[in-house]
């Protein structure tokens, strides 16, 4: 296997994105770059957009797309991700900042592949609904691997409770907003010929598995 992919993935929660994103990185050998990671990196490491982004953080507000996109560029400009490439995991999210990211990698040949993970919203919503979490340490459970006794937290004897936000109309709410987004950037990307759709159902090294013959097929045609 040679090393090297430029990789953006897309999928709703629930999906698996987030693991399959990190197993994809590490085949390839290349830097998992995930938004909530690289905006407290570049905050810390003090780079001028991270400064940017720092100071909408600390005030608890959005950082507007601009900035966004200059903490993701500065990120896929180090040597890692010039060299080898990247996976991108949580940007693009809307076309807006499809076409700005576009526009600032530049030349044709290193746009990356776009791979959308698809699950099925009845799927990924059973599994968000089945969730449960220790109000106090934050271990993860689930109804169908409970903590041993009545939702008593194993780790800690805390209180295991389905978060508010994990109720199914809460679910529902999110999911509804992600594909108003998340469609016309699929289109978009469609339309350009930089997107691979894979199934995300099933055992999870099944995906990771289809994921890689996919990526593998792309990087011979674009070579
Ligand atoms: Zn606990």
């Amino acid at each position: 296997m040679v090393p090297g992919v430029r990789l953006v993935v897309l999928g709703k929660q629930g999906a698996g994105k987030g693991t399959q994103a990190v197993r994809v990185a590490r085949h390839y050998v290349v830097p998992h770059i995930s938004t909530g990671d690289i905006f407290r990196a570049a905050a810390k490491s003090g780079t001028p957009f991270g400064k940017r982004a720092a100071e909408y953080m600390e005030r608890g507000e959005l950082i507007p797309d601009d900035v966004v996109l200059g903490v993701v560029m500065e990120r896929l400009e180090q040597k890692d991700a010039k060299g080898r490439g990247y996976v991108l995991d949580g940007f693009p999210r809307t076309v807006k900042q499809a076409v700005a990211l576009s526009e600032g990698i530049g030349a044709p040949q290193e746009q990356p592949l776009v791979v959308d993970l698809e699950v099925p919203t009845d799927v990924v919503l059973t599994r968000l609904a089945a969730r449960r979490v220790c109000s106090d340490c934050g271990a993860n459970y689930s109804t169908s691997s409970p903590p041993k006794t009545d939702w008593i937290c194993d780790v800690c004897g805390g209180e295991v409770v389905q978060r508010e936000d994990d109720t199914e109309a809460a679910i529902r709410r999110r999911l509804d907003l992600y594909e108003e987004q998340t469609e016309p950037l699929i289109a978009w990307y469609m339309e350009r010929r930089q997107l691979s759709t894979v199934d995300g159902l099933g055992d999870p090294d099944k995906v990771t598995e289809r994921l890689i013959r996919t990526i593998d097929h792309w990087r011979e045609m674009n070579p």
